[in-house]
């Protein structure tokens, strides 16, 4: 059973005071989490997030729903300097110095836990505000993001399976298809073991050991993203613990090895519960997910379905199937923005496919009562390319323009087509989506006056535009 903590209601209250008292006197926090499955984008999302609401600041027009959505009150941006802080800090000014670089880089991406906070200066909302300003100085609003490995993300769906529950399911998924090949030392290990191993904590750490050679392999190899837990493959900010040696057994019910394994995987479940988990969705209200949707298409249909299935799972938990929002003392997040990014790589006409395409996978069900509202988005952080025609077959064909990283070459690129929904089985017999890497833009004055990019505002503008 999940531990619970009693003082967490006192907490939330004073938190619910804090936040309240801050709106008064016009010092709000405004806090953001960014996460996504593995590789799909989130460095480069930060990246330009930060650079485009510091232009912003400036009075670039680059976030114009964003301002739209602000009542075009927003004065300034900056950086808060880092102080004492506690956890790492996103280090938007290297990612930007890559991109600025001659010729542009795509920035290193980060798989730490990561925090960063940007002072928003507004003008009043209201009278009231206006009159609070004359002695309280200007409104500012204080954007806390907080980037978290994407890996994490999946331990959601985990928090409310036993570990009976959970092997059954995991073992089913790793014998499908072209997982089965690459857990096989795994699967072999375990299939081998007698329903009454007992506790030895050399086979626990040989169980271990292997299990997460297969999570690695499905993940660098096949792209796969359903892949638990989280921490065996990104660790986070303090490293491994026992805790985390655990893995799925057939007889997850009979036998010493299954009881040590089970107390393990409600430790770990306890743990992320009581240090991640709980503190985050007690703080963070509003949450993007970004989903690299057009690459699994690209990685074909089983790392397709796997990318489908792990966010169906993730949808249907922060949807509130765990209670996460807790109407008691307002708490939870509030509000879920799912972004398939990339969305460069197709042109304009296919992106509202690919809207389409991500609203069926997150399965937009009619909120229920503790629904966080949930939204869609077809986004490139960085746009790398322009709108173009080709010719396939003596046909023209809605293509994209873009510098190729590759051959250092301007290419027209016809990347494919993108099903509205789920692709039926007969889609992937000519299996056919090309998605180059192409160079990032070069950026006028080192990135100052904005970054070009694809509906970053309008998804900033349903998560956040109402606080601001
Ligand atoms: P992370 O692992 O989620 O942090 O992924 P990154 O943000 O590092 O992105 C991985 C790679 O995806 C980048 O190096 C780029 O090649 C590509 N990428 C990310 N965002 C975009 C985008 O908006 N447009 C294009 N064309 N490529 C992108």
């Amino acid at each position: 059973m999940p531990s619970f903590n009693l003082l967490s209601p006192i907490e939330d209250a004073l938190a619910g005071a804090g936040d309240l008292g801050r709106a008064l006197i016009g010092r709000e926090r405004v806090r953001l989490a960014v996460t996504g499955l593995s590789r799909a984008g989130k460095t480069v999302f930060l990246t330009s997030l930060v650079a485009n609401l510091l232009a912003a600041g400036r009075g670039a027009r680059t976030l114009p729903a964003l301002e739209a959505a602000a009542g075009g009150r927003l004065r300034a941006a900056r950086i808060v300097p880092a102080e004492v802080q506690a956890t790492p800090r996103f280090d938007a000014s290297a990612h930007l110095r890559a991109l600025a670089a001659d010729p542009p880089r795509w920035p290193e991406r980060t798989e730490d836990l990561s925090t960063l906070e940007i002072a928003l200066e507004l003008d009043p909302r209201s009278m009231l505000g206006q009159a609070r300003a004359l002695f309280a100085g200007p409104r500012q609003v204080t954007l806390e993001l907080l980037d978290y490995p994407g890996e994490w993300l999946l331990d959601l769906p985990m928090l409310d399976q036993s570990y009976g529950d959970w092997s059954r399911a995991t073992l089913a998924r790793l014998r499908r298809g072209r997982r089965a090949e690459a857990a096989g030392a795994f699967l072999a290990f375990v299939d081998a073991l007698p329903a009454t191993a007992p506790a030895e904590e050399a086979l626990a750490r040989q169980g271990f050991a292997l299990y997460r050679d297969a999570l690695r392999s499905c993940r660098d190899k096949l792209g796969f993203r359903f892949l638990q837990p989280g921490r065996a493959l990104n660790p986070g900010p303090r490293g491994e613990a026992p805790l985390l040696w655990f893995f799925p057994l057939p007889h997850a019910e009979t036998g010493d090895l299954a009881a040590l394994l089970a107390r393990r995987h409600e430790a770990y479940l306890d743990d992320q519960r009581a240090t991640f988990f709980d503190p985050f969705f007690r703080r963070f209200h509003r949450q993007a997910v970004l989903v690299d949707a057009l690459g699994a298409l690209h990685a074909g249909e089983e790392a397709f379905d796997d990318t489908a299935e792990a966010l169906a799972a993730v949808a249907a938990s922060l949807r509130g199937g765990l209670g996460l929002f807790d109407l008691l003392t307002g708490q939870g997040v509030r509000r879920v923005g799912f972004a398939a990014t990339k969305a460069d790589h197709v042109p304009s006409r296919t992106r509202d496919a690919l809207l389409g395409l991500l609203g069926d996978l997150v399965g937009r069900d009619p909120a229920g009562p503790l629904d966080a509202a949930t939204s869609v988005h077809a986004i490139a952080a960085i746009r790398c390319t322009e709108d173009d025609v080709a010719v396939l077959e003596g046909r023209p064909v809605a293509a994209v323009r873009g510098l190729r990283l590759d051959t250092g070459r301007v290419a027209r690129v016809y990347p494919g087509e993108v099903p509205m929904r789920r692709p039926e089985p007969g889609y992937w017999d000519h299996p056919f989506f090309e998605m180059p890497v192409f160079q990032p833009p070069r950026l006028d004055g080192d990135g100052a006056s904005g970054i070009p990019h694809l509906g970053l505002d309008a998804l900033l503008a349903a998560l956040i535009g109402d606080l601001l």
